[in-house]
């Protein structure tokens, strides 16, 4: 079973607020000095599904991610955990493209490694959080895509599904190929056992630009971007505290519930 699973790597999201800062001129995050990147936790998930399914059914993973280069660094974790191969899709025709041009990307780079059965994509990124990049990309490439996977089963020629909805879940199969994208019920993503992170870290990981994978600047005209990012703020919090007294406790009880009750 030939499963290739598309992560992308984010800003930590564990980072304190006070080092969170964006840059409201480009309208971009600026990454805090000293934080390593990290693979972003739906695709964590993702991968871990993924492993999963090779563990049961035996087969091969290949992780895609376009970023800059320094993104080898999610594909070497991928690898730590159960991946067998990846590669980076990095040009500077990548930049700053919206939803459809990375779906239009990973496309490219899926239609070059050829052969797949399945594409596995977190539920959404844990950045921008659009979640529209696995759906986009299954309808480029023409073939069925279900969501927010908790658990992926395969048989022959298909795959089944638990998807989560509002009062639960349900079960749904899909011919194989097949996108699947992926949430965090699926389960913890495993750690990366010692010998494979030894292995991880060695493993020289290809960089594919737009010409390698046949990626067309007209498909990556940013002018024909269907989404533009008009403001970028980080919200502002205001806190006020009141002491409420009274000469003894229960008026200053009083003195609480007159003022709750008064509030607007
Ligand atoms: C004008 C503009 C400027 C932008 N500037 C930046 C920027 O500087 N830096 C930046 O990071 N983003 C930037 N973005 C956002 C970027 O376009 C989004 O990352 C992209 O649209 C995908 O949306 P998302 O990240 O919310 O992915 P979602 O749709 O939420 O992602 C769903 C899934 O798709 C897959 N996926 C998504 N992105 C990638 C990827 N890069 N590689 C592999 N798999 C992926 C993953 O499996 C992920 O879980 C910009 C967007 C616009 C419109």
């Amino acid at each position: 079973m030939n499963i290739i699973v598309c992560v992308k790597q984010v800003l930590d999201p564990e980072i304190p607020p006070a080092k969170f800062k964006i840059d409201p001129e480009t309208k971009q995050v600026v990454p805090p000095a000293g934080v390593p990147p990290v693979i972003s936790v739906y695709d964590e998930r993702a991968l871990e599904g993924a492993c999963r399914l090779k563990d049961k059914n035996k087969g091969k993973i290949t992780v895609i991610s376009v970023g800059a280069e320094k993104a080898a660094d999610v594909i070497k974790h991928a690898i730590s955990m159960g991946a067998d191969d990846g590669f980076v899709l990095s040009d500077p025709a990548f930049e700053n493209l919206d939803s459809f041009g990375i779906a239009y990307v990973l496309s490219k780079a899926i239609q070059k490694i050829g052969g797949y059965d399945l594409v596995l994509c977190g539920r959404q990124a844990a950045d921008w959080g659009a979640g529209q990049v696995g759906s986009i990309l299954a309808e480029i490439l023409g073939i069925p895509v279900v969501t927010l996977a908790c658990d992926i089963e395969a048989a022959d020629t298909s795959v089944r599904v638990k998807r989560i909805v509002n009062d639960g879940y349900e079960i749904v199969e899909a011919p194989m190929p097949s996108l699947v994208t992926v949430s965090s019920e699926i389960g913890l993503p495993r750690l990366p056992a010692g010998m494979r992170l030894m292995m991880a870290r060695k493993k020289q990981i290809p960089v594919w630009k737009a010409q390698d994978i046949g990626a067309e600047s007209s498909q990556m005209d940013k002018g024909n971007a269907h989404t533009e990012i008009t403001g970028l703020s980080v919200p502002t919090r205001k806190t006020e505290c009141e002491m409420i007294t009274g000469a003894t406790l229960s008026e200053a009880a009083i003195n609480l519930v007159s003022k709750l009750a008064n509030l607007t």
